[in-house]
């Protein structure tokens, strides 16, 4: 009977109740996920020698016949070794296998075998030790031999390591299935096989597993890329083109006034920022945003998002700009008062412990149900504000635009309550995301495919570049003294913690046992901040005042210490790296961060933005822990470049997209990952999505593949 890739995986042959079992905790339910769990490399076995040929150290594949075999047990451990003798027409060669007693019964004399592994010399004589084999029977020694191998002789996969099931064991699951008849109907349109020289999906699959050369392999690989690349393009540009048609907030175009409030300002605005506001204006003008605005820490996000909330206010809408905590809200409720005195708005904070609100120059407290209500009315009014926005009683009446701050602290259900559209216009408000992360280009349109991009690659001119060092462990000694100089002068120190890698636990693997080792993992980052607070406290600067911050604080208390920071009644704040992005310190002019190794670069770049906001020259110190060339040379890079989308760059090739990303947006398969490399791919693919949209919007020209896409959306929807 011929399989479909549909059936369930018990159908496989060898799949018994064991197997199945395994299977499923790997989320293997189907033939397709099974033929679709690909090696992450191969075991080059394809070398196939005679035995009187052999070299030592060579890694090479016999086809041997046992002679004699026979065990003994080491002295000390009793560990059963198996001595064997095989021969070819050419000569014979010793083999030793440990532990596996099974091979007794397994391969008698007479068996013939072919073994791969490498060739060790032992005095003058050659040995295979634990070499992989496999066992054949003679009268298959014709010319299709070798294409029946699957663990030797060849190029052979070698898979993730996961729990009951080896390597060996997939070969023996997958290597009859893709032999036996299997209903492989090709789902990529032909025409883009051709245009973009694809493997087939039956040679793909078949080269992918077991490859008869690694160029074969590779360009496996490409078709897979191509495709999951190609599919979750087009879901992106289908989300893109259904927000494109919802009703939205009118929000009127006027630029003499844009172009007084800019005027307005104590500044003038950077080239990148005039470019993203007309952006902005554009978008929110012709229709549904839902925008993302990209720049590193200090580019001037702020003042955008206000002109954009200004464009809402005069439309009579209302305007939700969410912060991640309350020192940052507050802070934007103070920018966006002193932007906006000679303007007659109201704004108002909210936060969990507090109510504010601001109206013609005027500022009080409020009881969050005098402010519940005015939201709830249809009074234009900006409201900033933490997770307290989100709450169930909050209710918005006319909506026009919400503003996210650091998006990615919100849970895509709290993002989704604020978007949902009005009961009464059916409008939904226009989005804008702020972020410091810089990711590039293509990682964004992989990524966030289904939004729209403004990006802030320039800094305002005044700001002073900081002076970064590597700071070997003997040199430690030297930046304690220069730290003490600056606090003399008055100036504030940040000091940053190292956290463990979080990338160890991804959510593919995710159980109890790595819940338990979460916790552990910010137990570790509580004691090294504790630790790092009473060395620094106690024995390097008893004479400063010295605070800490961490991850089990309560955030009232981590408020009071941020403020206390602000208000310089702490010299040295040392932290985890949890610190609040954005937060304004002009007095800090140190940024020292421990085991800067363990961070990426462009998140050691955002760290030392929150230096040299102000007229003082600022420093940042990257203690590093190891002293691996690699690792120093890496972070020169920081030392090297000033330029978040430079180094985010680097630190892509550097430590690949898996590190790069870190867990967050784990649970994207690992082929994608590795596509994240190739920009020119991802460029094309994403013009391919586009082509084919605008071809045939439903995909109706081609069926099978219309289907596959629906699967693939099944699986991974977002959120
Ligand atoms: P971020 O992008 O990190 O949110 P902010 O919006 O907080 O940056 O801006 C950082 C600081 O720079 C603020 O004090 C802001 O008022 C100021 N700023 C913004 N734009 C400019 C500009 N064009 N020229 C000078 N200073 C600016
Ligand atoms: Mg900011």
């Amino acid at each position: 009977m011929e399989l479909r890739l549909s059936d369930p995986v018990s159908e496989v042959r060898g799949v018994g109740p064991r197997y199945l079992k395994y299977l499923n905790r790997l989320g293997i339910k189907t033939v397709k996920d099974l033929l679709w769990h690909f090696p992450f490399r191969y075991e080059d076995f394809s070398k196939i020698k005679k035995i009187k040929d052999l070299q030592p150290n060579e890694t090479c594949s016999i086809i041997a016949t046992i002679d004699k075999i026979n065990v003994y047990r080491s002295l000390r451990k009793r560990m059963p070794i198996i001595n064997a003798k095989a021969f070819d027409d050419t000569g014979t060669i010793n083999i030793i296998w440990f532990n596996q007693l099974y091979l007794m019964k397994n391969i008698p004399p007479g068996t013939t075998l072919s073994l791969s592994g490498k060739i060790k010399a032992q005095g003058k004589k050659l040995i295979l030790s634990s070499p992989a084999y496999e066992i054949i029977s003679r009268q298959k020694l014709d010319e299709d031999f070798f294409e029946d191998l699957k663990h030797t002789g060849r190029l052979v996969p070698i898979y993730p390591e996961t729990e009951g099931l080896s390597s060996r064991a997939f070969r023996y699951l997958i290597k009859p299935l893709l032999d036996s008849s299997l209903n492989l109907s090709e789902y990529l349109p032909d025409f883009l096989l051709k245009k973009y020289q694809l493997s087939s999906l039956e040679t793909a699959l078949k080269q992918i597993h077991f490859p008869s050369s690694l160029a074969l392999s590779q360009k496996a690989k490409t078709r897979f890329i191509f495709e999951s690349l190609l599919f979750s393009q087009l879901y992106l540009l289908k989300i893109k083109r259904k927000v494109s048609l919802l009703a939205y907030p009118k929000i009127k175009l006027d630029i003499e006034f844009l172009k007084s409030f800019v005027k307005s300002l104590p500044f003038s605005l950077t080239e990148a920022q005039r470019k993203s506001l007309w952006e902005i204006t554009k978008n929110l003008t012709e229709r549904l945003m839902n925008r993302l605005l990209e720049g590193e820490v200090g580019s001037g996000k702020t003042v955008i998002a206000l002109a954009a909330s200004l464009l809402a206010l005069n439309s009579q809408y209302q305007v939700a700009f969410l912060a991640p905590t309350e020192i940052l809200a507050r802070q934007h409720f103070e920018k966006f008062k002193s932007f906006t005195k000679n303007y007659r708005v109201k704004i108002a904070l909210l936060t969990s412990s507090e109510a504010r609100i601001y109206d013609q120059g005027l500022e009080g407290k409020i009881s969050k149900r005098a402010l519940n209500t005015i939201i709830n009315s249809y009074l234009p009014i900006i409201v900033i504000g933490t997770h307290a926005l989100i709450q169930k009683n909050i209710h918005f009446n006319r909506l026009g635009l919400v503003i996210v701050d650091e998006q990615h602290r919100f849970g895509v259900e709290q993002r989704k309550k604020l978007l949902s559209p009005n009961a009464v216009t059916k409008e939904v408000p226009h989005l804008l995301s702020l972020t410091a992360t810089p990711i590039p280009r293509t990682l964004a349109l992989v990524f966030y495919g289904d939004m729209d991009l403004s990006i802030l690659d320039e800094l305002p001119q005044e700001r002073k570049k900081v002076i970064t060092k590597v700071v070997p462990p003997k040199d430690k000694e030297k930046v304690y003294q220069f730290i003490r100089a600056e606090v003399k002068k008055g100036r504030q120190v940040f000091v940053i913690c190292p956290r463990i890698e979080e990338n160890e636990i991804s959510p593919l693997t995710f159980s109890a046992k790595n819940l338990i080792s979460l916790a552990e993992k910010i137990n570790y980052e509580v004691k090294a901040v504790k630790k790092e607070y009473k060395k620094l406290s106690e024995d390097i600067f008893p004479d400063l005042k010295v605070n800490m911050l961490h991850g089990k604080m309560k955030s009232q208390e981590k408020e009071k210490i941020m403020r206390e920071f602000q208000e310089n009644k702490i010299n040295i704040l040392v932290s985890t790296s949890v610190v609040e992005v954005g937060i304004d310190i002009p007095n800090a002019t140190v940024m020292v961060i421990e085991g800067a190794e363990h961070f990426g670069l462009a998140q050691l770049h955002q760290f030392r933005g929150r230096v040299g906001r102000f007229k003082y020259q600022s420093y940042c110190f990257l203690f590093a822990e190891s002293s691996s060339k690699t690792i120093y040379s890496r972070l020169e890079s920081l030392v090297k470049y000033n330029d978040g989308f430079k180094l985010a760059e680097i630190d892509l090739s550097l430590r690949g997209p898996g590190e790069f990303l870190g867990t967050k947006q784990s649970g994207i398969p690992d082929l994608l990952m590795n596509s994240l490399l190739n920009k020119e791919m991802i460029e094309k693919v994403h013009q391919v999505a586009k082509d084919l949209l605008v071809e045939d919007y439903y995909l109706k020209k081609w069926p099978l593949f219309s289907a596959t896409f629906k699967d693939f959306i099944k699986e991974n929807r977002k959120g």
